[in-house]
């Protein structure tokens, strides 16, 4: 198992950005509930899979009954190839060979700075399963969370006014013994969810023969999204 610290400079833009300091001095703190035993949920994201088709996107608006056009992850789209230029591979300028997709959303960090600065409890890390999700009744929505993630990450649910993150569908398909709206609804296979404490787990042995980035793990957040990414061939 090789694991590569990110970020790769054309990796995931989207959530290099952020309240980085905020986030870096909010770590000095610990989230003693990550440390209890237990399964520890993963996803890995195969950017050599996904097509950009969206439909995790849409999963997750549908099973997570949020507002019109939002999900709990975006994805971004990259291209190393500057805008008119042509394309090495088929000489056109418009066309979509060289382009890649990263999944943008909550990275489940162990060490969560979400959950260390929210004054209320309403960020919180479930009990049972490890996972940073929310009690949308505590939160008072002062936003320390959103500017403490350095994912950039977080949002406000506009039709809640509580924030949000993607807690693997905790509770609207989880605890119903389903995968993640994302996973199952991805015809491609590009996203794996499981326990990476249970060494027979899909998601285990992909770990171990794959090689994986995770974003940030400097800051001490040891976060729970891994990415499998597109190598390029030397030219
Ligand atoms: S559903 Fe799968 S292939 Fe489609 S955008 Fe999402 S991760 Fe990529
Ligand atoms: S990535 Fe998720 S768990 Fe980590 S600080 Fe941001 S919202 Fe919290
Ligand atoms: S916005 Fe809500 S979850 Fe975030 S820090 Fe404030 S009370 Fe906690």
């Amino acid at each position: 198992m090789k694991h590569i610290n990110l970020p790769r400079r054309d990796l995931l833009k989207g959530i290099g950005a952020g309240s980085l300091a905020l986030a870096t001095a909010g770590c000095g703190s610990t989230d003693p509930s990550a440390t209890k035993a237990g399964p520890k949920y993963v996803m890995v994201f195969d950017q050599t899979k996904c097509v950009g088709c969206g439909r995790c996107e849409d999963a997750c608006n549908q099973a997570n009954d949020l507002p019109a056009g939002i999900a709990r992850l975006t994805l971004e789209r990259q291209s190393d190839r500057v805008e008119g230029a042509v394309c090495k591979k088929c000489g056109k300028t418009d066309c979509h060979c060289d382009r890649k997709y990263v999944r943008v959303s909550c990275q489940q960090c162990d060490n969560a700075p979400c959950i260390m600065v929210c004054p209320t409890g309403a960020a919180n890390r479930d009990p049972n399963t490890g996972i940073v999700t929310m009690d949308g009744d505590k939160c008072a929505g002062c936003k320390y969370c959103i500017a403490a993630c350095p994912y950039n990450v977080r949002y406000i649910n506009s039709d809640t006014d509580v924030a949000d993150n993607c807690d693997f569908c905790l509770n609207s398909k989880l605890a119903k013994g389903e995968l993640p709206a994302c996973v199952s609804q991805c015809k491609f296979k590009a996203l794996v969810f499981g326990d990476a404490n249970d060494p027979d787990s899909y998601v285990s042995k992909l770990l171990q023969v794959k090689n994986t980035s995770r974003v940030k793990p400097h800051l001490g957040t040891d976060p729970n999204l891994y990415y499998i990414t597109i190598t390029k061939p030397e030219v």
